[in-house]
């Protein structure tokens, strides 16, 4: 139990547990002290001072988001003194800044840009050198476009101390310091694996995801090209967000309608790939059970997840499902199946995909993921992507009606709902495996792995066997978990893993949430929850289960992992060390 310690913050009393920071306990106050720099758990630096304050019979002001609470302290977060001192902060950052705001990807959202308009700022006060950066757009994924850049380190923090990658970080010296890639590379030549965790982090437009919206308007106004859509699980619970909607809000039926509204489309519900990931990934693991294969077996569905084994861990290639993730098999049922039955030249059909991730449009272009040279899936938009092609045509979008997913690819069950959020996975393979194993097996809820911690383990008796399974969540905790392995500490059946902290509710390509949205709720579990209450409702809450899923093994895969399945639904990898 923490010692509390009271203190007063404008007059306020307050009292918080020992260690708490000014800036924290301010909000306990109803204040929130602005900053650019400080993001919770991620970035502590204390080096934008733009959450500087001043603390009563001391000279000098500190910076809130670093400096502890001390017994009887009294913090004054809005004085003459500390306005002035944070407008000229802001003023000093804008000196250098391309100020872009209008073709900014930012423009509605920018931390900065808010921060100048409560402050009163006059953008041309100083005049500082503005150095021309190249933009780097060396990879499928993100796009760095230092112009913006502010130095705040948010994304070098989320590179190196959540994601362990260390593709980013300060380079050159004095007034070239700048962020970049060792060298000044590309982010193409190193090992970034496409998360776009550094994008969600950015309080201004300096990073983005590289943009495919020109590639699907094209596809839509072409006559010659039949165009289908589909949506990963996530999207529902977080596309109403960049409408103003609040936190948690889920719009599956105003999503579908406003992608029809986009021209002349279908649109599916990838929630059903996500079954048939399941049912694959569940006969998969029991095989390498009964065939003495590699073991843990490693979840597969994760593409920034997979770049990761492939740049660091390539002796772990073996113990990855083959399993293609559910967007890939998507794209190969629509492009296999699909075509078939609809007589159409695969050639002719134009698969967008809409997911939270950036990591997914390198996964579109894998040599692995084309079937004699026709990818399984044109492109990939993320969520962000999506918003800007239903505001560019005007769409109101809280005032839709509620649209259906179009047939056969329309229905669900809740285990593929969750396969959004951390653990989500893991709980739906449980589901069919345990009934697989023990037919009598009728439990559907693993509370063990739901949650938005780091690492979860649990032990479950399934047909008369312990088994021991992993979960974690964000490349760091996932490098924990195997050193855990290798070293012999742990030892697992099964382990998810999934690129981004908290799941892909929580991915590179979903809405960019402000600090004061990071900083003091619980974004991930609020987003989650939307998947949970899904999966509840559903009458359908397990894979295998579910009837559309049967009809493709009847009609054209036969059987789970063999042959056509085999074929069109699993994937090799490659080291990249
Ligand atoms: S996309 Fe991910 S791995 Fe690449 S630089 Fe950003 S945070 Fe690092
Ligand atoms: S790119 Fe964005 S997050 Fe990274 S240092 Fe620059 S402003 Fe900060
Ligand atoms: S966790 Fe989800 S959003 Fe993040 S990289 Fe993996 S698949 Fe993409």
């Amino acid at each position: 139990m923490k010692k509390m310690i009271n203190l007063k913050i404008n007059n306020i009393p307050v009292c918080v547990p020992e260690g708490t920071t000014i800036l924290q306990a301010a909000k306990k106050a109803n204040i929130e002290i602005p900053s650019l720099c400080y993001l919770r758990d991620i970035n502590c630096i204390g080096s934008c001072r733009v959450c500087v304050v001043e603390l009563k019979g001391r000279r000098g002001l500190v910076a809130s988001c670093v400096y502890p609470v001390e017994e009887g302290m009294e913090v004054l977060t809005n004085t003459p003194t500390v306005r002035a001192s944070r407008k000229t902060t802001i003023e000093l950052i804008l000196s250098t800044h391309h100020k872009k705001c209008l073709s900014c990807v930012r423009g509605n959202n920018c931390e900065l840009q808010k921060l100048s308009y409560d402050y009163g700022i006059d953008e041309d006060r100083f005049k500082g050198d503005e150095p021309i950066y190249e933009i780097d757009d060396s990879t499928p994924c993100v796009v760095r476009d230092n112009n913006k850049c502010i130095n705040c380190l948010r994304c070098v923090s989320t590179c190196n101390k959540v994601q362990t990658v260390g593709a980013i970080g300060q380079i050159r010296r004095g007034f070239d310091v700048h962020v970049g890639s060792p060298f000044d590379i590309g982010l193409g030549a190193t090992s970034c694996v496409g998360c776009g965790q550094c994008i969600v982090s950015c309080p201004v437009g300096a990073i983005y995801e590289h943009s495919n919206i020109d590639d699907v308007w094209k596809a839509i106004s072409d006559p010659s090209k039949r165009v289908v859509f589909f949506t990963a699980p996530s999207i529902a619970a977080t596309l109403g967000e960049c409408f103003g909607m609040p936190v948690g809000t889920n719009v599956e039926g105003k999503m579908v309608t406003a992608i029809k509204m986009l021209g002349d489309t279908e649109v599916f519900n990838m929630n059903l790939t996500a079954d048939l990931t399941i049912v694959e990934e569940a006969n998969e693991l029991i095989e390498r059970i009964k065939s003495n294969q590699p073991l843990p077996m490693f979840t597969s569905c994760c593409p920034g997840w997979i770049r990761f084994v492939e740049h660091n861990y390539p002796e772990l290639i073996g113990n990855l499902s083959t399993c293609k993730s559910p967007q890939q098999m998507f794209g190969a049922v629509l492009k296999s199946y699909y075509c078939q039955k609809n007589n159409i030249d695969p050639k002719d059909l134009y698969v967008v995909s809409v997911i939270p991730c950036t990591a997914k449009k390198f996964e579109t272009s894998r040599e692995e993921m084309f079937n004699r040279e026709i990818p399984d899936v044109d492109v990939a938009i993320t969520t962000r992507e999506l918003s800007r092609m239903i505001k560019g045509a005007g769409i109101s979008f809280k005032d839709l009606p509620d649209g259906e997913f179009d047939n056969p690819f329309s229905e669900a069950t809740g285990a593929g709902a969750i396969f959004g959020a951390t653990g989500g996975v893991m709980e739906a393979a449980l589901r069919t495996a345990a009934n697989i194993l023990d037919g009598t097996n009728e439990k559907v809820e693993f509370m063990d792995v739901r949650g938005t911690e780091g690492i979860k383990e649990a032990t479950y008796k399934i047909a008369g066997n312990e088994i021991d399974v992993a979960v974690c969540s964000g490349l760091g905790n996932a490098r924990k978990v195997i050193d855990m392995i290798k070293s012999g500490e742990k030892k697992y059946l099964f382990v998810e893993v999934m690129a981004c902290p908290g799941g892909c509710v929580n991915g590179g390509g979903q809405p960019v949430q402000s600090d004061s949205v990071r900083n003091y709720s619980e974004l991930k579990a609020k987003r989650a929850s939307v998947l949970y209450t899904s999966d509840k409702e559903n009458e359908l809450r397990k894979s295998h289960e579910n009837p559309t899923i049967k009809m493709l093994y009847d009609e054209y895969f036969e059987n789970p992992g063999k042959a056509k399945a085999h074929s069109l639904l699993h994937t090799t990898y490659v080291s990249r060390k």
